[in-house]
């Protein structure tokens, strides 16, 4: 990203950067402060795919999860964060997930967070998560929930992100530098962000 991401600096990202899958976990993890294992795992993934050092992602783990006493954290948490870095068991360097890995492996079961909103919320619940987060365009939430209701579940994501980033898109495309590919993976989704921002 040309920047050094901190457990800091996370919040600042969210907005407009991540897809509402990970947006989903970072405010539900700021509102319980606790994730269950998928959620963390498939959070814990993307942030080491943004570029969050695992200290720092321990000490964001550590600073998220402050109802939960050290000892408990140390035992049950900070393991599996330096295991899905490969510092710890088989070491293997796990990668991001990507969308087709997220919309399919795993359904989220009661008071689960992981997973892809477009798919798995309701379509009443999804159009709420995006206002919440400030897309109230009522074209781009018809659009999403005709996507959605045809189950192009990527589509609705890119949907939304062309629309949070219509400017930089239609100033790209004036410059004749227009990349015109659909978003199939959450980091890239916050890569191509990132990179018309900055
Ligand atoms: Fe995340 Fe991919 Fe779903 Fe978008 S389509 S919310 S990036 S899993």
């Amino acid at each position: 990203t040309g920047a050094a991401i901190t457990a800091k600096s996370i919040d600042g990202l969210v907005n407009p950067h991540f897809p509402l899958c990970m947006s989903h976990l970072h405010n539900t993890l700021k509102r319980t402060h606790h994730l269950k294992h998928f959620g963390r795992l498939q959070y814990t993934l993307f942030l080491k795919g943004i570029g969050l050092s695992p200290d720092e992602a321990i000490t964001f783990w550590r600073s998220s999860f402050s109802t939960t006493t050290d000892d408990k954290f140390t035992k049950e948490y900070r393991y599996n964060i330096r295991h899905a870095y490969g510092l710890e068991g088989n070491r293997r360097n796990y990668k991001p997930l990507s969308c087709q890995q997220i919309l399919t492996d795993r359904h989220p079961g009661p008071g689960e967070t992981h997973g892809c909103p477009y798919r798995h919320f309701s379509v009443d619940n999804l159009v709420a998560a995006l206002s919440r987060g400030g897309i109230v365009d009522k074209n781009v939430l018809g659009g999403v929930r005709e996507d959605v209701e045809k189950k192009k579940f990527h589509l609705a994501c890119n949907r939304v992100f062309e629309h949070v980033h219509a400017r930089e898109l239609k100033r790209e495309k004036d410059e004749g530098k227009a990349v015109n590919e659909t978003i199939v993976h959450p980091n890239v989704y916050f890569a191509r962000s990132w990179e018309l921002r900055n």
